[in-house]
């Protein structure tokens, strides 16, 4: 029911945007307001702070059928989850009723600020600083490729708190972005997602209560790496919803399309790719969707278990997939494919992402093989 639902929205009310948003680089305004409308922008927030309380398996079908026709507007409900989980998994009950329930009534995104120019797959050399004066923390930095700055009015700020510590100096904090001495950079000029604003974020002295920690001093760094296991299952969705787009519409291409005199599907070359197309797409929801339920035990308190692996092989597995099909998709339609005129290039530029953020594939083959099951 979830997956029709959100299908249904996202055809009538953000697939109509979805290649002027890629061409005109704008963030999908009209995608925002129809799932804020529908409650879907940010379904993990939990009931008692006024959410939808979907559990991660429901939240990673709600970003893949977006992604299905948008993948920039999927990254509203995903970067969501990214940016508030770090309040969720380590927060105050004070921090989580503050920043939760407007984040649930679509008053204000959350984006998730750990990279920064010269610290991308080594998050822990970051250099921003915080420093703690009376009752506050100053923080003073750069945080680069951050997703949604600007547009989100909240943001989960990793910074350094004693240098001397490495990782374990890392403290995690929200910062607002009324926050005197927060401003951004100029949006990145992207080869894909162009929908989704991706800029810097300065903080030049910018002084915020000391209960703006998230969890304890020290523990940022641990909560930004669990905060990924479970987002790089929404990663993972994202690549199979922009996949699942890129084979619908190469299946009804080579319906349509005739060569030779018969339509171009009718030849076993064509019909062999999109089998191979749509095996490798199976695969990838399956262990996605394994992922998925794995997430949310852990989340309601299961043990550990694996999810590190998992997480990791869901992003890692689901997101080459998402490359190999959508390449394939443009293949398919030939000449055609590799116009503006049709989707499939786009989605192929915007696959390319899925192998990149929330720890490239390598960093993500590291993970692996440091947590082999
Ligand atoms: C559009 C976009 C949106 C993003 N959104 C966010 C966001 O919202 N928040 C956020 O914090 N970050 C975000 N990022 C940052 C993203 O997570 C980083 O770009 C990514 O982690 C890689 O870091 P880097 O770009 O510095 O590459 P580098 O770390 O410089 O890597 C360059 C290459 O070296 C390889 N490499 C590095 N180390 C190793 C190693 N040990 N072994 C093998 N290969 C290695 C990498 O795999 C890569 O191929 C975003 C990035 C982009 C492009």
């Amino acid at each position: 029911m979830l997956r029709d639902t959100v299908r249904a929205l996202a055809e009538a009310k953000i697939a109509p945007y979805a290649a002027a948003v890629d061409e005109e680089a704008r963030f999908p305004r009209e995608a925002q307001d129809a799932l804020v409308a529908n409650d879907l922008h940010a379904v993990h927030v939990p009931e008692e702070y006024g959410g939808a309380g979907a559990d991660a398996l429901a939240t990673v079908i709600v970003i893949e059928e977006v992604a299905r026709v948008c993948a920039s507007s999927s990254l509203i409900p995903a970067v969501n989850k990214l940016g508030s989980l770090p309040v969720i998994l380590s927060g105050s009950e004070e921090l989580k009723k503050k920043y939760m329930t407007p984040l649930a009534k679509g008053q204000g995104g959350f984006s998730y600020c750990l990279s920064e120019p010269e610290a991308g797959s080594d998050a822990a050399g970051m250099k921003t600083r915080a420093v703690r004066d009376g009752d506050f923390w100053v923080l003073n930095g750069v945080k680069r490729w951050i997703t949604n700055a600007g547009e989100s009015e909240f943001y989960t700020v990793m910074a350094v708190t004693d240098p001397t510590k490495r990782s374990k100096g890392i403290s995690a904090f929200v910062v607002e972005k009324s926050d005197e001495g927060v401003s951004f950079g100029a949006p990145e000029k992207k080869l894909g997602i162009k929908g989704s604003p991706t800029r810097e974020v300065y903080f030049d002295n910018v002084r915020i209560p000391a209960d703006r920690m998230i969890g304890e001093e020290g523990t940022g760094f641990a909560t930004a790496m669990k905060t990924l296991d479970h987002t790089r299952i929404t990663i993972a969705a994202q690549a199979l919803g922009i996949a699942q787009g890129a084979l619908d519409y190469a299946k009804g291409y080579v319906q349509e399309r005739k060569q030779f005199g018969k339509p171009i599907g009718d030849f076993q070359g064509v019909q062999f790719m999109l089998a191979d197309m749509a095996m490798k797409i199976e695969a990838a929801r399956q262990l996605t969707y394994a992922a998925a339920a794995k997430s949310e035990r852990v989340a309601a308190g299961g043990g550990e278990g694996d999810l590190t692996f998992q997480g990791a092989a869901a992003k890692c597995f689901a997101s080459d997939v998402a490359m190999e099909v959508t390449t394939d998709a443009v293949q398919l339609l030939g000449g055609y494919g590799y116009t503006r005129d049709y989707p499939v290039e786009r989605m192929m530029r915007d696959a390319k992402i899925t192998q990149i953020y929330e720890g490239t594939n390598q960093v993500q083959r590291i993970v692996m093989a440091r947590n082999l099951p």
